[in-house]
């Protein structure tokens, strides 16, 4: 069964979030750690959390991935706001324990005109004091779309990276992992409509299949290489939109690719709750023509079922 949830919001409580998410019928979801415009944390209700233990394996959940605020930046040219993302990445984490088990992605930051091997070394620095060996939560570099100065725009950067903070400190081996989202990487110029075989099988040369540890599943309002990163909902981007160059097969491999789908699968897509609900459905049955579809070919049932679907999406976005 597909691993899939949507981004949350953490307002309510850790609890309210997990019945949030079996009501839209996912078995997983993503949150912030904190405001993710500010930096002010309430402190963490121990019964709460509890609570939503027990029903994550009442309901058999696969792993959370929560999300870091996008204001860190461990790259950043001013040491303190490098101070500040290493001093909250590690509050995060320390929260985070009261949850084991669980991913924590984050943005690796912007270099902001200091150059990409200078960013490099500033986040993996960065990565060594947050980092412990043998801590409860894998900690994931998100594969970013190349927008001005963002580092994580293509493989062979996130290797660099993760390749520093094991040099470094050889004890974190396995300490970090990669979220890739299938919007940024369209926008980094990896060509996952034509060929996800082709991309996967480079990811795996460069930072290894192993370490690819969630996905971000985001239908894009741009072109491959376009360096844009600006979320579609599923079926109305460049992905899944077959007027725009790609279809249902596109989103079909992606949820059935034998490297991709038992991975957490997290939707980023401008949605309400009931937008969530739907896309979840969709892809869900979508993943289930695998078990007697042609390979490649989804059922023209389930072609059908993307276009009441874009419909639906763009009634409700009117
Ligand atoms: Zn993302």
């Amino acid at each position: 069964m597909l691993t899939i949830g949507c981004h949350l919001s953490v307002s309510k409580g850790y609890a309210a979030m997990g019945k949030t998410a079996c009501s839209i019928g996912a078995n997983t979801f993503a949150f912030f750690t904190r405001n993710p415009r500010g930096g002010t944390v309430r402190a963490l209700n121990e019964d709460d959390v509890a609570a939503l233990r027990t029903l994550l394996d009442e309901h058999g959940f696969g792993q959370l991935v929560a999300h870091a605020p996008y204001t860190y930046n461990l790259c950043s040219a001013k040491e303190d706001a490098r101070a500040f993302a290493i001093a909250s990445m590690r509050e995060d984490l320390e929260r985070m324990a009261a949850l084991p088990g669980q991913l924590y992605n984050f943005h690796p930051g912007s270099h902001v005109g200091q150059g990409a091997d200078r960013g490099a070394a500033l986040i993996a620095e960065g990565l060594c004091q947050v980092l412990q060996a043998g801590a409860p939560t894998r900690v994931l570099l998100e594969t970013m779309a190349g927008k001005g100065t963002e580092m994580g725009r293509s493989f062979e950067e996130l290797a660099h990276i993760i390749e520093l903070v094991e040099r470094a400190r050889p004890e974190l081996e396995g300490a970090l992992g990669v979220c890739m989202d299938t919007c940024h990487v369209s926008d980094a110029g990896y060509d996952i409509i034509h060929d996800l075989d082709g991309v996967l099988a480079h990811f795996d040369e460069v930072v290894g299949l192993e370490r690819l540890c969630a996905v971000h599943l985001n239908d894009s309002k741009n072109p491959c290489g376009a360096h844009k990163d600006r979320h579609a909902c599923i079926g109305e981007g460049y992905l899944g939109s077959e007027a725009l160059g790609g279809g249902e097969d596109v989103l079909y491999r992606i949820v059935t690719h034998p490297a991709l789908k038992d991975l957490p699968f997290i939707l980023e897509t401008p949605n309400e709750l009931d937008g969530y609900a739907r896309e979840i459905a969709y892809l869900r049955k979508l993943a289930e023509t695998a078990d007697g579809a042609p390979s490649g070919t989804p059922s023209s049932q389930s072609a059908v079922q993307e276009r009441r679907l874009c419909m639906c999406n763009r009634l409700l976005s009117q």
